[in-house]
């Protein structure tokens, strides 16, 4: 009791709080309660635009931020890094129930959160204090987690979970220990939090779409609106130092039909490695992934190249990370591996040499997406310090008609030196963030693949029971659900089985003997030999011999293949 008194006191000394943003929690948790209880999106819409409005606008921020169950922002650095057996441990402790018993509880509820509910419905102990928990403090207290370092990091950060959870009333336990999985499961996504937003303060959506595109940031949208409203938001504009969402490419029918339609077009190759946005602000340099992860520490090569071979000014640039080898790309794992290290990363440096292939410019000391692509190649061009091995501008063919050979011998030429095909991009085109536009289109050499996510998986039995053999693969319908497609079973070595398995336990949401029903996360490159009608999956559709090809770990649920594509390869 006395470390809970200790504590209390601690969590209320809160520099942020001042009287008028006090806002009780349960406020919240009502919120969550009301959008769990309906599947419909204008329900959910008219929900969270009546909380909004209500709200004082210092706190509109954190509030977006929370109604999608997130502490930070998807593009900031900081993480909780808090896996579900280490919260199991902390809710045991708080409830004072064995380890044993909450998992049980999970297994029984069907994830933590509402085991949570049950058992601090049962617990014993009660706090001393009657005091409510806070939104502010909720939020502040769970951000602190993830500046936890050094000795005794996990234990610390336990301390930080154990206390808030003492101070929680059960329904309030149930989405704080959500919050801190990061998986709140009341269905609500960017696009619900938009419309919300702009139904609970009066401005066009298309204005709210584009600030929130740019800017990738819907705390800053929301109070912007709140406070200035559609004159505030067209101010907005993107910044170096926030990551915008890539602009995605459709598929070409073929070469020559896609210039034809064009009339004009850059051709250039396609590198098979990671995207990433490279952002200076001041002297701060930052690299992103297409996921808008913040993967700066992880590549300091990339850092210093960028130092030597740009202007010391704002920019913000795009470009192909590949590893090569004596001049020839070699296997994309490598490149993930490399991205995903937090240690030893001198060492594989030297092993896993970068390169880094420019190919836009975003922005360059102002924006610059709105200037078509020919203007932003030249810009580019003349700022880039070129150095063989270490950074190169994408390789370009400027083609119409008349030399309709010269991308497609730039097609032929960049499989032979290894690459995946050509981009064939339309020069008069604006950079449109986060859309898969027909001004930008791929055209690949080997039969198309799937990216499809694990939402499931069964435990091998005997030597392979601590693995999970076989992958139940998903992708969406038209509204985003998800829908099962196939079992995967082949294509990983033992090493790349156990760290998927020991990830996914991570995401576990329900287990059932052998069955797991994961959390959406993981993406895997799907190859197979045919695609066949079947009722045994949710989309209809079964993959023949499906093999998983590589884990992307670059894409997101955004990017993951539909059941309407799927639809078009099976007729055709
Ligand atoms: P996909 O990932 O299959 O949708 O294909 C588009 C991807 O190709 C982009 O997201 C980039 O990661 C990659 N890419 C490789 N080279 C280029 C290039 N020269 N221009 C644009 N994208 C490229």
């Amino acid at each position: 009791m006395y470390s809970i008194i200790i504590t209390y006191a601690a969590l209320l000394d809160d520099k942020m709080s001042s009287e008028k943003n006090k806002i009780k929690y349960e406020r919240l948790v009502d919120v969550y309660q009301a959008l769990d209880s309906t599947t419909k999106r204008l329900e959910k819409t008219e929900i969270l635009s009546d909380f909004f409005s209500d709200i004082h606008p210092k706190l509109l921020p954190i509030v977006t931020l929370m109604a999608l169950g997130r502490v930070f922002p998807v593009w900031s650095e900081e993480e909780l890094g808090i896996g579900s057996k280490l919260l199991m441990k902390a809710i045991s402790s708080v409830v004072g129930v064995t380890s044993e018993e909450v998992e049980d509880q999970v297994r029984d509820q069907g994830d933590i959160g509402a085991a949570s509910e049950v058992l601090f419905k049962k617990r014993m102990q009660t706090t001393f204090f009657s005091q409510p928990l806070t939104i502010e403090m909720v939020y502040n207290n769970l951000r602190k987690i993830s500046s936890v370092s050094g000795n005794r990091a996990q234990s610390r950060k336990m301390n930080i979970i154990r206390e808030l959870l003492s101070l929680a009333s059960p329904l309030e336990a149930k989405y704080i220990t959500r919050t801190i999985l990061e998986e709140l499961r009341v269905g609500v996504g960017e696009g619900t939090i938009r419309d919300a937003i702009s139904q609970a303060f009066g401005v066009k959506k298309e204005v709210l779409d584009r600030a929130h595109m740019l800017t990738n940031d819907l705390g800053l949208v929301a109070q912007v609106t709140m406070e200035e409203g559609e004159q505030g938001l067209k101010k907005l504009t993107l910044k170096p130092g926030k990551p915008v969402k890539p602009m995605l490419a459709q598929l070409a029918p073929g070469i020559k039909e896609s210039i034809a339609e064009m009339g004009r077009a850059y051709c250039e190759t396609k590198y098979d490695g990671i995207r990433v946005q490279i952002h200076r602000k001041g002297s701060e340099v930052m690299v992103f992934t297409r996921r808008l992860e913040n993967i700066s520490n992880a590549v300091p090569d990339i850092i210093e190249y960028i130092e030597n071979a740009l202007p010391h000014q704002n920019f913000i640039v795009e470009g192909e990370i590949i590893v090569t080898k004596d001049g020839k790309p070699i296997s994309f794992q490598y490149i993930l591996q490399r991205v995903r290290r937090k240690y030893d990363i001198e060492k594989v440096m030297e092993e896993v040499p970068l390169t880094l292939y420019l190919f836009d410019v975003l922005y360059f000391n102002e924006p610059l997406i709105d200037a078509p692509l020919e203007r932003r190649r030249d810009v580019l061009e003349s700022i880039v310090k070129l150095s063989e091995n270490k950074i190169q501008l994408s390789r370009q063919v400027k083609v119409t008609m008349e030399n309709v050979e010269d991308a497609e011998y730039l097609f032929t030429d960049s499989l032979n030196k290894g690459h995946e095909g050509i981009m064939i991009k339309d020069p008069n085109e604006p950079y449109i963030p986060g859309i898969r536009g027909k001004k930008m289109l791929k055209f690949k050499a080997e039969p198309e693949s799937l990216d499809l996510v694990v939402v499931g998986g069964t435990y091998g039995k005997g030597k392979r029971a601590h693995f999970i053999g076989s992958y139940l693969m998903a992708l969406s319908d038209q509204s985003g659900d998800l829908k099962t497609i196939a079992h995967v079973a082949t294509g990983l070595d033992d090493k790349t089985l156990l760290e998927l398995s020991q990830r996914m336990d991570e995401i576990i949401q329900e287990s059932k003997g052998r069955k797991v029903k994961v959390k959406p996360h993981i993406i895997l490159e799907i190859a197979y030999s045919e695609i066949v009608k079947s009722p045994e999956y949710e989309s209809g559709y079964s993959l023949r011999f499906p093999v998983v090809k590589r884990i992307r770990d670059d894409l997101s649920l955004d990017d993951i293949d539909t059941v309407a594509r799927v639809e078009s390869m099976f007729k055709g």
